[in-house]
């Protein structure tokens, strides 16, 4: 569990584009947080800032105690798990093989070599198949799951990271509606039984307003909303 500061986050691409203008938040540890906007408005730019896969142009962020910069990456990264709209599962591979590759991500590249993966890796991936609900699938390739399923896999793979954070950038976004429903279901409950702080990239506004504590408007660049799910229809 950690809280994340975000503070006066500014983001220049290469080409001159400003995606990110200004962009301040806090978000509470243990909390379910929806950032909310449409396409283009620069809701994965600021996710990928969080965990520094982007690096922002100004400002700041913090992940509990600890604020982020190029020396500490691989520690931040450590303690936040990713969600991808189009899951970045290797297809070939088993739903095991997969959700161990959370665990690699924790380790330096000699570490992952000498150890390749240990008896507790294997505990831990096994839980987190427990979690999702997929241990009958464990040893399935996972191009051979439904959407929801695959999404399910992504979700362990970040939780065999036993991350503090998890950042989930349009998770739903490739599924059906009866699967959006079960994956939003599910990150929710891992936020309220786990105390993992979750922040989720939405552009659904009613997804937004059924699961989220909090939601955060994002349009172009800038905080248009910033408060509970239920203060969004007086505020648009
Ligand atoms: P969202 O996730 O809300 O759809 P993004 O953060 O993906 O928004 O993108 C915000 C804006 O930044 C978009 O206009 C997009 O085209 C632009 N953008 C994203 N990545 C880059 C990049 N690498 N270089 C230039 N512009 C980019
Ligand atoms: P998704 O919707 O799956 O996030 P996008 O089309 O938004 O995919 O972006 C895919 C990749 O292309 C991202 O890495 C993003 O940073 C990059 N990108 C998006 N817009 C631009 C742009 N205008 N110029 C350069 N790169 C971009």
């Amino acid at each position: 569990m950690a809280k994340i500061i975000i503070k006066d986050i500014g983001k220049r691409y290469a080409n001159g584009f400003e995606a990110l203008k200004g962009v301040s938040a806090e978000i509470a540890a243990g909390s379910f947080t929806v950032i909310l906007g449409p396409s283009g408005a620069g809701k994965s730019t600021l996710l990928r800032t969080i965990n520094g896969l982007e690096t922002a142009t100004a400002g700041t962020i913090q992940i509990g105690e600890q604020v982020v910069t190029q020396n500490n990456l691989r520690e931040v990264r450590s303690q936040v798990g990713m969600v991808f709209q189009h899951f970045n599962l290797v297809d070939r591979l088993s739903v095991m093989t997969n959700v161990l590759t959370g665990r690699l991500s924790h380790r330096s590249w000699l570490g992952s070599l000498l150890y390749l993966f240990r008896r507790t890796d294997l505990d831990l991936a096994h839980d987190a198949l427990i979690r999702v609900g997929l241990t009958d699938k464990a040893w399935n390739r996972a191009d051979k799951l439904s959407g929801g399923q695959q999404q399910r896999v992504g979700i362990a793979r970040a939780l065999a990271q036993q991350p503090r954070v998890i950042l989930a950038d349009e998770p739903v976004a490739s599924l059906d509606p009866v699967a959006s429903e079960e994956i939003m279901g599910l990150l929710r409950e891992i936020c309220t039984r786990d105390g993992i702080t979750v922040v989720v990239n939405l552009h659904q506004v009613e997804l937004a307003k059924r699961f989220a504590d909090r939601i955060i408007g994002l349009n172009d660049g800038l905080v248009v909303y910033d408060g509970p799910a239920s203060g969004l229809d007086s505020a648009t």
